[in-house]
């Protein structure tokens, strides 16, 4: 808490000024130093485990407290506010969370999780999106943005990957903190035709994670149906701003989907270097890139830079098909390539001439339907990548 006081010192100054021109810290300045914990003689909260924010924490009443949820560099950032932390608390009289946003506004309803157990929590919402008060189950548990979904948890993923599929885990890179960037490849190292599945360049974008875990597991268990289809799968290639609670950047303080082309950062070049070993015969044919946002999308090629190859793909894939799921309808968005935008799709694209797509799902979309949604979706993949065979 110490370490946050600074911080939380100047918020009525900023509340006053607004958010849009809160005077955040240079790109270059440490990170916002972190409260590790928050004790009041009713209730505690906890920043101190992967996935926790570096909200600056103040106890504001013996069972009340505010958290100023701050990005991890200065603007322009997405505003993807992420929290969260855990809490312990003594008897059964409420507990309140103030969020203030710092530089962004409330967009996730609050989770809630206690061992097995885990629902949404409601939170009053100011106005102006700038502050939510959550009012906490009696006890103890986890409050976060959405789901946490942490480095461990994308390893325990593949090793299940591994277990159904008979594939190794392996390292591509290591990240700014020392992480290892991690993948498995389903079906045959010599397989000529390479699919490359991304995952977590963005820390908040959970909903993405859901849809990509069904979908890799839909194809972990076909991996000896793969044929000469082999599938790159790097679900967390942001490791260190998923541990950190980050908002969008890495720890290198750069956003990894505008870093494809310069290369920059040691997550973007560990997938490279792969790419660039591949064996001779055998090429990238597909790039997914999973994300999240306001809504369920596709942000595919523009007609006019498709080939008929990449529209006959599409077509087989998922054009007709966005209303083919119950509670999981999208829409395809056609955007042709800015160049030098640094996002993989385009790099993809422009690098391999291949279908290259961003695969965008709602942050409050249905859970079980996004994973139905994405099984099916990797069931129909194969035979979808045949039409586009020159
Ligand atoms: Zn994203």
């Amino acid at each position: 808490m110490r370490a946050g006081l600074r911080i939380w010192a100047a918020l009525p100054v900023l509340a006053a000024g607004g958010c849009a021109h809160a005077p955040l810290p240079a790109p270059d300045a440490p990170a916002i130093a972190a409260a590790a914990e928050c004790r009041s003689a009713g209730a505690s909260l906890y920043f101190d485990f992967e996935g926790a924010s570096a909200s600056a924490c103040a106890v504001t009443g013996e069972r009340d407290f505010a958290l100023l949820v701050a990005p991890e560099h200065a603007a322009p950032i997405n505003p993807s506010p992420w929290y969260a932390f855990r809490y312990e608390a003594a008897g059964d009289a409420p507990v309140t969370v103030t969020l203030r946003y710092l530089g962004g506004w409330h967009r996730y309803a609050p989770k809630w999780r206690s061992g097995d157990e885990s629902r949404d929590l409601m939170a009053e919402v100011s106005d102006n999106g700038a502050k939510a008060v959550i009012a906490l189950p009696p006890g103890s548990g986890v409050v976060s943005a959405q789901e946490v979904i942490a480095p461990a948890d994308a390893r325990a993923d593949l090793a299940r990957w591994s277990a159904a599929s008979g594939a190794a885990v392996f390292t591509l890179g290591t990240s700014h903190d020392g992480r290892p960037i991690e993948a498995i490849r389903l079906g045959r190292a010599d397989a000529p035709r390479l699919v490359v599945l991304l995952g977590r360049q963005h820390p908040p974008e959970v909903t993405g994670a859901i849809a990509m875990r069904a979908f890799v597991d839909a194809l972990a268990t076909r991996a000896d149906k793969l044929g000469d289809v082999q599938v790159l799968v790097v679900p967390m290639l942001n490791p260190d701003g998923t541990a950190r609670g980050h908002w969008r950047a890495n720890r290198g303080a750069v956003d990894l989907n505008r870093d494809w082309g310069t290369f920059t950062q040691p997550e973007t070049r560990a997938v490279k270097a792969w790419l660039d070993r591949l064996p001779q015969g055998v090429r990238p044919a597909l790039m997914v890139d999973f994300h999240s946002t306001a809504r369920n999308l596709f942000y595919v090629q523009g007609k006019d830079e498709a080939s008929p190859a990449q529209q006959r793909f599409l077509a087989a894939w998922l054009e007709g098909r966005e209303n083919a799921f119950a509670g999981y309808p999208f829409t395809l968005e056609p955007r042709n390539a800015n160049p030098g935008s640094g996002t993989a799709k385009n790099w993809f694209h422009a690098t391999y001439a291949i279908p290259s797509y961003t695969y965008e799902v709602g942050d409050d979309a249905d859970r079980a339907a996004t994973r139905a949604a994405a099984r099916a979706l990797a069931e129909s993949l194969l035979p979808a990548l045949d039409t586009a065979a020159p």
